[in-house]
């Protein structure tokens, strides 16, 4: 079953709500209405996209072609043949597009409201402090930073420019980990006991992930964090001890400087266990499982960019009742609802929900969970 809008507005505010609600709730993206009732334009909140890879093109920049909140109004790129295609298909005017060395140029584009980072781990910290200081607001990928040390930094440049910062914890704002948040708090499940999570996948050789300076670290870093903050937001608690072992099994040279394999518990307060594993070695369908004294929630996959699937039930014997499950939305959905929450942030001032503290939490934690399994941390 689809979640209402009451639902949506119940689990994630009005501004995630609305961009994913049709029709109604979109139009008042264009125009909004005055005191005297005469409605004015509202225009929308201009993206300077920062790194043309995978994720930017592929996803978040498709996802704006859909959002009446967000538009691409700048590019920033270090190969011009990419740029220049980009800016086409997208309006951007040649004026907009700026080389890395360019960057702080774009304090003088009033077209540029904020910037998406989608950047190689590293390099995070640097380009966001520079567009804080540009007085640009900053929707920063995920691992929000390759250090601690960085991720303090960026939120004291945004606080100190008085400007957003928002990591893009994009299943924060996906509907069926939405949903599933909201059965567990409403007590659907009973007091959940265990949680188990997976993420992975076979890693090609020559990626920059595979690059301890450019990424900071390996799986973990890239996408066990995803089981890792759904730990966090499903049971709304931060852990209180935690253990972690680590290794690597293919020694075919893509493992010289992060680890390939690691798999941690961490005990909540409430006494709720998670275990959790990730991999550069294996392709997993990245999911969790919450398993609770009445019933279970299984989310498989539970992190991908559309598709993500709920089963599970509640009661046990005779009372065994399945869950209803909401619609999956297709991708660029997600990066369109992403998009769109921060526009709303931005411009009417409101808090961020995934914002540098909640990035810097996880990043806290994945340096334990590294210090754990014996890993040496910068
Ligand atoms: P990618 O390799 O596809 O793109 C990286 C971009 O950075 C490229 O345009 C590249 O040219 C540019 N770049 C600039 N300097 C570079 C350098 N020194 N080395 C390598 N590239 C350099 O990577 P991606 O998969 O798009 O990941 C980018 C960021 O997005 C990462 O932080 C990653 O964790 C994050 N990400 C998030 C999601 C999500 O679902 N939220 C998914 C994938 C990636």
């Amino acid at each position: 079953m689809p979640l209402s809008r009451r639902d949506f507005s119940k689990l994630a505010g009005f501004s995630a709500a609305a961009a994913l609600a049709p029709g109604a709730l979109r139009a008042s993206a264009q125009s909004g209405v005055q005191p005297g009732g005469s409605s004015v334009a509202i225009k929308p909140i201009g993206y300077c996209i920062v790194g043309l890879g995978r994720i930017s093109v592929d996803h978040f920049m498709p996802g704006l072609l859909q959002s009446q909140h967000g538009k691409v109004t700048g590019l920033v790129s270090g190969t011009p043949d990419k740029a220049r295609a980009l800016a086409a298909k997208y309006n951007v005017p040649a004026t907009s597009v700026y080389s890395y060395e360019q960057y702080d140029k774009m304090r003088d584009n009033p077209a540029i409201d904020a910037v998406y980072i989608g950047l190689p781990n590293s390099m995070h910290a640097e380009y966001t402090i520079r567009a804080a200081k540009a007085g640009k607001h900053v929707l920063c990928e995920k691992p929000m930073a390759s250090t601690v040390a960085d991720s303090r930094a960026m939120i004291a440049a945004c606080a100190a420019a008085q400007r957003k910062l928002m990591i893009a914890y994009r299943c924060q704002l996906e509907p069926v980990n939405l949903k599933a948040i909201a059965l567990i708090r409403s007590g659907a499940i009973g007091q959940v006991q265990a949680i188990e999570s997976a993420n992975g996948f076979n890693i090609q050789a020559g990626e920059w992930r595979l690059n301890k300076k450019l990424a900071g670290g390996g799986p973990l870093m890239d996408v066990g964090i995803y089981s890792l903050n759904a730990s966090r937001y499903l049971t709304g608690e931060e852990p209180q001890v935690l253990s972690a072992y680590s290794s690597v099994i293919d020694h075919d040279g893509r493992f010289n400087e992060v680890e390939e394999n690691v798999g941690w518990t961490m005990r909540f307060p409430s006494g709720i266990v998670a275990s959790c594993n990730t991999t550069y070695g294996a392709d997993m369908d990245g999911y969790y499982k919450v398993h609770g004294s009445k019933g279970m929630i299984e989310l498989s996959p539970a992190f991908g960019y559309e598709g993500i699937h709920m089963t599970g039930f509640t009661g046990s014997g005779a009372q065994k009742q399945p869950l209803d499950m909401p619609e999956p939305i297709k991708d660029p959905q997600q990066f369109t609802v992403e998009a769109d929450y921060f526009a709303d942030c931005v411009r009417n001032d409101k808090p961020v929900k995934m914002s540098g503290e909640e990035g810097l939490r996880d990043m806290e934690l994945m340096m334990q969970i590294y210090r754990a399994a014996g890993i040496k941390t910068s």
